[in-house]
């Protein structure tokens, strides 16, 4: 990953001053091939390369932080900013006009327009999905260039029980639109979806039918709608279509492919408009608001490293993270450091927000799920620690069969659940040692200052 390598780049120059423009250089060959591995477009990568690096030059590095950590986490924090920030407000649809709000689904064919007006659709008519009162939808096919596909669309309407314009056979785009429009204004629709017709490449009969469409609805939102394993090529398609009508936002789709997440970057960068939403599955729920961060740490291949070291700057005091580092840096972790360890996470909302953050805590966390109701769990695990010797607590591999029962029987519990938590500690100490590759909690956090 990104990390690893620039780790390797920099790692030589620990305990120098500031990072000097030769240094940043190097890594930033390393960032470049990152993004190009992640899909990012090429000039978009040439671009973000040539801003980071005039911000990152004369930075001084930071005491207790390798520089390679520091370069990473400039990277990141430019990725998220250049992917929209983390605004969860920004990507709502602006909908805040006299009724119908018009929305239009433009893009490619096979980007995953039909699916995803669906899913918009679903979305807005259900208010527990967006903490908003729910939307009267009504959706319109506009698509008779590819056979059934206002069909298609009708019977997705069905099954997220959404109105759709009736079908009227023979009809042109720009006729079912005026047709659409009027009869979300005499039904009293909220909003009005428009799902378009797609070629298989950019062709200007697309784009004339398109804008034709968008003079008669005047859209609120039209949204381009990209294929994210595009790649490459999604500049060219984004390009292309913001030169034609006003977009006012993207939807990726196919977001839960092998996506690395590099054509958020090139579509955010092209278009200059917010992504909104990501498609993350074929089935009608899943579309997600689009997260930055996510998308960044993706690019980078360092999963949601980032987000774990600020919710642990959040919640973990700093003595304890200084004494917790300490002891990580010389490899320890007993069973004292698991005792504190259950208690921060407790703090930080459960070890559940944590395992999806860090791939050793999947682990802990299905051992920890195998027991039913962890709360009451954290208190076994509270009596089964104190149950043990002072020396069993220090050295957990002392614990045999004869020791297991005892503690069983000091704490009120089984042999089953000793043994459990023995596996769990077992498995954190796996998960710290990852921790501490990636250059310990206190370098995590005095990367954030
Ligand atoms: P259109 O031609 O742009 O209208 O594309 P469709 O909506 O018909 O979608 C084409 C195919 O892509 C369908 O099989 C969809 O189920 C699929 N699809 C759409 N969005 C997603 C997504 O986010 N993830 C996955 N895995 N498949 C998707
Ligand atoms: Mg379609």
């Amino acid at each position: 990953s990104l990390s690893d390598r620039l780790g390797g780049v920099f790692d030589r120059l620990r305990g120098r001053g500031a990072l000097t423009e030769a240094d940043v250089r190097q890594a930033m060959r390393e960032v470049r091939v990152a993004l190009l591995e992640a899909d990012v477009a090429l000039p978009v990568a040439r671009q973000f390369v040539d801003e980071v690096t005039e911000e990152a030059i004369g930075q001084n590095v930071l005491r207790s932080v390798t520089p390679g950590q520091q370069v990473v986490k400039i990277v990141n924090d430019a990725l998220v900013r250049m992917l929209g920030g983390d605004d969860p407000e920004g990507v709502e649809l602006n909908l805040n006009v006299a009724p119908p709000a018009i929305v239009m689904m433009v893009g490619l064919q096979g980007s995953g327009k039909t699916t995803t007006t669906a899913k918009i659709a679903k979305r807005l008519s259900t208010s527990s999905m967006t903490g908003r009162s729910a939307k009267k939808v009504l959706m319109a096919s506009l698509d008779v260039n590819r056979p059934a596909a206002q069909e298609q669309l009708a019977t997705l309407g069905t099954q997220v029980e959404v109105a759709t314009l009736p079908i009227i056979a023979g009809q042109q785009p720009v006729e079912i639109a005026r047709r659409a429009v009027q009869a979300a204004k005499l039904q009293g629709f909220d909003v009005l979806m428009l799902d378009t017709a797609g070629r298989l490449h950019v062709d200007q009969a697309l784009m004339d039918e398109m804008k034709a469409v968008a003079d008669v609805a005047q859209p609120q939102e039209i949204l381009l709608v990209v294929d994210s394993l595009t790649g490459q090529d999604a500049v060219n398609v984004a390009q292309n279509f913001s030169e034609q009508v006003p977009l006012t936002g993207v939807v990726l789709t196919r977001m839960d492919g092998d996506a690395r997440g590099g054509a958020a970057l090139s579509m955010r960068a092209v278009t200059g408009k917010p992504i909104k939403f990501a498609g993350v599955g074929e089935k009608l729920d899943q579309l997600e608001a689009f997260h930055a961060s996510r998308v960044a740490g993706r690019i980078l291949g360092m999963g949601d490293v980032v987000s774990l070291v600020e919710r642990a700057a959040e919640s973990i005091q700093q003595e304890d993270a200084e004494r917790m580092a300490n002891r990580l840096a010389k490899g320890q972790f007993d069973m004292n450091d698991l005792r504190s360890q259950l208690a921060q996470m407790k703090r930080m909302g459960g070890l559940g927000a944590l395992a999806g953050m860090l791939p050793g805590m999947k682990k802990a966390q299905a051992a920890m799920d195998a027991t039913p109701g962890s709360d009451k769990m954290l208190v076994h695990l509270d009596a089964m620690i104190g149950s043990m010797t002072v020396k069993e607590r220090a050295k957990p591999e002392l614990i045999n069969a004869k020791r297991k029962i005892r503690i069983a029987k000091g704490s009120g519990t089984t042999v089953q659940e000793v043994n459990k938590l023995l596996k769990m500690h077992q498995e954190m100490s796996t998960a710290m040692k990852k921790i501490k590759k990636m250059g310990g909690l206190k370098g995590m956090m005095a990367m954030l200052g």
